[in-house]
C-alpha cells in the first residue's frame, strides 16, 4: 500500500471558479486533476486548496475570494473532504478520509490592511501565501525588488497572533529575507522548486532553502515543468532529483509535495495528477532513498508540520 499523501497546493477552486463563469483560461490543461476518484488512487489524505484571485479580477479581489470561499463548502461535499480547522483534525485524516486545508494565494483580497484577516480565519483560512507575483500593499512577489511593507511586516505578525500559516511561494527574494528576519514561527514555500536545476523565479535557492529549514518551515516541491528543468516537458525523474536535492540541503523531515495540480499549463510528461503519486513514490525507492524519507516526503512531513504550527 502507498505511503498516504499530503500536496500543499492546488488550484482547483480556481479552476471552478473560471469554470462557473465559463471563462476561457489558456494557462493551464482541460478538465480537473483533482478529483475525488484520482485523490482515492493516489492514497491523497490531505490537500491544500487555494483562493486565488487573478489580475482580471483585481477590483473585485474580495467578492472573488469569497465565492470561492462558498464553493469551497461544496468542494467539500463534491469531493467527501473533511476540513482542517487545527491539529487534532489531522489526527482523523487518512486517504479513506481525507481532509483539506483552505489556503488564500496572494493577500490582494485583504486590500491594502490586516483588519479583514480574522474574517478569512473565521472562515477557514489557514494558510496565507503572502504574494502572488505582482505587487500587493504588503509585499513584491518574484520579478519585483522590494521587501516586506510596513503593512506586510504587521501582516505577518497577525498571522501568527491568529494562526494562520505564512507561505512565501511567489515571495521576491527581499520579500523572503523580510520574512525571515520578521516571523517568529515557522513557514512553508507551498509550491516551489529548487533554483539548483532551473533559474525560474519561482524556484528558491540553497540559502533559502537553509534558511527556511533551520527556521523549521518546509519546502513542497511543485510539478510545473518549467520549475523542474525550464522547458515544458520534465518528468518524474525530475521531481526525485528536486526532492533528493533538497532533502540533502533540508534535511529529510523539511520537504513535502506542493503539485500546483490544476494551475498549470505542463505537467511533468508521465504525470497526469494525484492517481499518479503511487509512481513518485516508486521512483524515490528507485533512488534508494530510506524509507521513512520516502514516508515522510509524500505526506508524512507536511502533515506533521500542520499538526505543530496549526
Ligand atoms: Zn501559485
Amino acid at each position: 500500500m502507498p505511503y498516504p499523501v499530503a500536496d500543499c497546493h492546488c488550484d482547483t477552486l480556481l479552476k471552478r471558479f473560471m469554470y462557473e463563469r465559463e471563462m476561457s483560461w489558456d494557462m493551464v490543461t482541460d478538465g480537473f486533476e483533482v478529483t475525488k476518484d484520482s485523490m482515492r488512487a493516489g492514497n491523497v489524505a490531505l490537500q491544500v486548496h487555494a483562493m486565488f484571485v487573478p489580475d482580471t479580477f483585481r477590483d473585485m479581489a474580495l467578492r472573488v475570494a469569497l465565492e470561492m470561499m462558498v464553493d469551497s463548502y461544496q468542494l467539500e461535499m463534491d469531493h467527501d473532504l473533511v476540513r482542517v480547522d487545527g491539529p487534532d483534525d489531522i489526527e482523523e485524516l487518512s486517504p479513506e478520509q481525507p481532509g483539506f486545508i483552505l489556503a488564500l494565494e496572494g493577500s490582494l483580497p485583504l486590500g491594502t490592511d490586516t483588519k479583514l484577516l480574522p474574517v478569512f480565519y473565521g472562515m477557514g483560512v489557514r494558510v496565507l501565501t503572502l504574494v502572488w507575483s505582482r505587487p500587493n500593499a504588503f509585499c513584491d512577489g518574484v520579478g519585483n525588488e522590494r521587501g516586506l511593507s510596513e503593512q506586510g511586516i504587521k501582516l505577518i505578525r497577525d498571522c501568527e497572533d491568529i494562526g494562520i500559516i505564512v507561505d512565501l511561494s511567489h515571495a521576491s527574494e527581499a520579500t523572503f529575507w523580510d520574512a525571515m528576519n520578521s516571523a517568529t514561527r515557522p513557514m512553508l514555500c507551498s509550491h516551489s522548486c529548487c533554483s539548483k536545476f532551473s533559474s525560474e523565479v519561482r524556484n528558491i535557492n540553497d540559502e533559502q532553502m537553509q534558511a527556511l529549514a533551520e527556521a523549521g518551515g518546509m519546502l513542497c516541491i511543485a510539478f510545473f515543468s518549467g520549475f523542474l528543468n525550464g522547458t515544458d516537458k520534465a518528468s518524474i525523474a525530475d521531481v526525485v532529483k528536486h526532492i533528493e536535492y533538497a532533502v540533502d540541503i533540508m534535511g529529510p523531515d523539511k520537504v513535502g509535495l506542493g503539485s500546483d495540480f490544476d494551475g498549470l499549463p505542463f505537467l511533468p510528461t508521465d504525470l497526469k495528477g494525484p492517481e499518479d503519486y503511487p509512481a513518485i513514490e516508486e521512483a524515490l525507492r528507485k533512488t534508494g532513498m530510506e524509507e521513512s524519507t520516502i514516508e515522510g516526503v509524500m505526506g508524512g512531513n507536511l502533515m506533521r508540520f500542520f499538526r505543530e504550527n496549526l
